[in-house]
Formats: structure tokens, C-alpha cells, sequence
């Protein structure tokens, strides 16, 4: 279902991502321009990703800080602002930093449910 998207390891934020498959929290994805041919599935749901090539500007929040513009295209998941998906990340981000087996079992648990129907269990911002 995911597609082999670059041929390097790199990273995205906090997230890394490896040679076949995007990061199970990425819905955003940044590569040059012209590396990268779609369609490319988002981490997290595993829809097809929209596409915008060769954008100028920031890949991310910190690029924006500094002022960097970079030449970029941009992939990223039609569903990343609704409740559920947003709680989905939010649900594996919690899974992958506790330190509790039991814990994360519920996080993905959870998560893997609210990706079937996908509909929110809770509101997250
Ligand atoms: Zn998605």
C-alpha cells in the first residue's frame, strides 16, 4: 500500500523515515524538487497524498523561522486537518514516548480503531 518515496534515510521533524515507507505519523512530506514521483500514501492513513511541485518557501516550521526559502515539493494527506486523523497522530506520538508496554498498546489500540471508523474519540488540537 505504501510506495518506495525516496532512496535515502532521512528526517522530517522528530520523525524519521526509511527507505520504502513513510513514518506511521507522517502526513507531510517535503523532498526536492523532482526526486520524488507520486503517488505517494500519507504515513498515517494511507490515502493518496495531494501534490504541489516546486514550491518556494519554508519546509517547516523552523525553516520559517529562520527566513530560509527553499525550492520543494510538497505531498501532503487531504485528511491531516480533520479530528481524527489529527488524533491519530497524536495517539502513536504518545505510543512511541511512553515508557510503558501497557500504554502503548492502548495508544495503538486506539488508534487502529479510530482508523477503521475513522471517526475522533476525542477532540485534539
Ligand atoms: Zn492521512
Amino acid at each position: 500500500m505504501i510506495k518506495r518515496i525516496c532512496r535515502h534515510m532521512f528526517l522530517f521533524g522528530d520523525l524519521e523515515m526509511t527507505e520504502n515507507k513513510l513514518d506511521d505519523r507522517m502526513y507531510r512530506y517535503t523532498p526536492n524538487v523532482g526526486t520524488v514521483n507520486g503517488p505517494i500514501h500519507c504515513g498515517v492513513c494511507g490515502d493518496v497524498m495531494n501534490e504541489e511541485k516546486d514550491i518556494v518557501g519554508a519546509r517547516s516550521f523552523y525553516g520559517a523561522m529562520a527566513g530560509i526559502k527553499e525550492h520543494y515539493d510538497l505531498f501532503e494527506c487531504p485528511n491531516h486537518k480533520e479530528n481524527w486523523h489529527r488524533q491519530v497522530v497524536a495517539l502513536r506520538r504518545r505510543a512511541a514516548e511512553t515508557c510503558s508496554a501497557r500504554l502503548e498498546q492502548v495508544f495503538r489500540e486506539e488508534a487502529n480503531e479510530i482508523l477503521e471508523t475513522r471517526k475522533a474519540t476525542k477532540v485534539v488540537y
